[in-house]
């Protein structure tokens, strides 16, 4: 499906001139998520011509923990984009349990807010079309790279020019098939489940992680009091239970506060969104030049509440080296590709090998429930982990 022109930049233009500018941008950006928008953003401040595409409309919901942490609010205000007045509920607690009930609460040093992915995601691509950002929604078929150019084809046979390409598509794309990414070869185990909830009685100020068999669950309030409930969990314990419904009332429901919400709440889903094959293996940040952003650059486990910030910075890190490399003759492709994985491996890598222990420890169920009962006994544990995994405001 295309959609052009969906929103045009400033002043009026004749078509054949509109189809010329967004044939030719300055930068591409696949990929209309978090990474992307920011980006576009981002570039756009700068004066770029940014096209952006995505394969899905706006607004939409997403699995995901709707957590964002406190570090992205200073970028985000740069980008003249200011999330609060959304009037969200401020998170500066966290409070985990075990299967058996015992729990532990600790202060978020930063802290956070909650928002759904339906309206950050499409206030984000409406701060966008007003500043002039292009969109065409469709779906990226291929991606080639020739005489210093790179062309990009669309599920509709158009072909599109950039000097510049950010994949910001998120962890699990068709383009990562086509590129046969490493991480794609291999099936990974972890399932993700998502809804809304009414239910009244999860404090605004707190975000719960809650073990059960196989996996855990988050609840957290969103805008307008809602409580998003999200979950990871292994296929192998899941697909036990036959479906979703099961599956919550079975195993879910053995951690006890578990049990207590879904007897409580009630779901504004008609039913819970999910996501199969999601990997935290490590990815390559510069793939076949193009710079690689948000969760295309790789996952850090959710159970560390930090994937959006970094798919944010990420987007930040890329957009001021993409500047230099338009503006600055001097500043080579290679210095944009050696700069941005540099950047990249010292603000991140550390905090997606610390996701990826956490992951490799979840997969063992009994290992899982003592490393969760050590960490509800031990306040100075659950904080050091949660230092080891966050980074600090994003300043411009
Ligand atoms: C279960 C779970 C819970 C999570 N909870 C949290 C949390 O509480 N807090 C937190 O900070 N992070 C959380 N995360 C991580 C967070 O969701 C991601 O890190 C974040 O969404 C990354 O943003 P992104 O822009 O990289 O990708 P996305 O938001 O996924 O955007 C990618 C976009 O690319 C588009 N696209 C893909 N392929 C193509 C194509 N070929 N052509 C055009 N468009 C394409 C997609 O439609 C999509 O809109 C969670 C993740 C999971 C799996």
């Amino acid at each position: 499906m295309i959609r052009i022109p969906v929103c045009l930049g400033a002043g009026i233009f004749s078509l054949n001139h509109y189809l010329h500018e967004v044939k030719n941008p300055d930068v591409i950006i696949i990929g209309g998520g978090l990474a992307g928008l920011t980006a576009a953003l981002d570039l756009t401040n700068s004066g770029k011509q940014v096209l952006v595409f995505e394969k899905n409309s706006y607004p939409n919901h997403k699995v995901c923990g709707e957590y964002v942490s406190n570090e992205v609010l200073p970028y985000l205000e740069s980008l003249g984009t200011n999330v609060q007045q959304f009037q969200l509920p401020k998170i500066d607690s966290l409070r985990i349990s075990t299967q058996k009930g015992k729990t532990m609460e600790v202060k978020l040093p930063l802290g956070g807010f909650g928002i759904s992915r339906y309206t950050f995601d499409n206030f984000l691509y409406n701060a966008a079309c007003q500043k002039g950002v292009d969109f065409i929604f469709d779906s990226v078929q291929k991606v080639q790279f020739l005489d210093d150019t790179f062309c990009v084809t669309t599920s509709a046979k158009e072909k599109y020019f950039g000097k510049v390409v950010l994949a910001a598509f998120g962890k699990r794309s068709n383009l990562d098939i086509k590129m046969q990414r490493e991480f794609i070869q291999a099936k990974s185990p972890w399932l993700g489940l998502k809804c809304h909830y009414e239910y009244e009685s999860l404090p605004s100020n707190v975000v719960e992680l809650h073990n059960f068999p196989g996996g855990y669950g988050g609840l957290s309030q969103v805008e307008g009091g809602i409580v998003n409930f999200c979950c990871l969990v292994r296929y192998e314990s899941f697909k036990q239970e036959g479906s979703i419904d099961a599956f919550l009332e079975k195993t879910a429901s053995q951690n006890p506060f578990l049990q207590e919400f879904f007897s409580k709440a009630t779901p504004k889903f008609k039913a819970p969104l999910s996501i199969a094959q999601i990997s935290f293996e490590p990815k390559k940040t510069i793939d076949q030049h193009m710079l690689m952003c948000g969760d295309a650059a790789g996952l850090i486990h959710p159970l560390c509440g930090n994937g959006m910030a970094m798919a944010i910075h990420s987007a930040k890190l890329a957009s001021e080296q993409v500047d230099m490399f338009l503006e600055n003759p001097n500043f080579t492709r290679k210095d944009l590709e050696g700069n941005y994985q540099l950047l990249w491996e010292k603000n991140f890598r550390r905090r997606l090998w610390t996701g990826r222990q956490l992951q490799k420890l979840m997969m063992h169920t009994k290992w899982f429930n003592l490393g969760m009962g050590l960490t509800a006994n031990s306040r100075t544990l659950l904080q050091g982990l949660i230092r080891s995994t966050h980074g600090k405001p994003i300043l411009n």
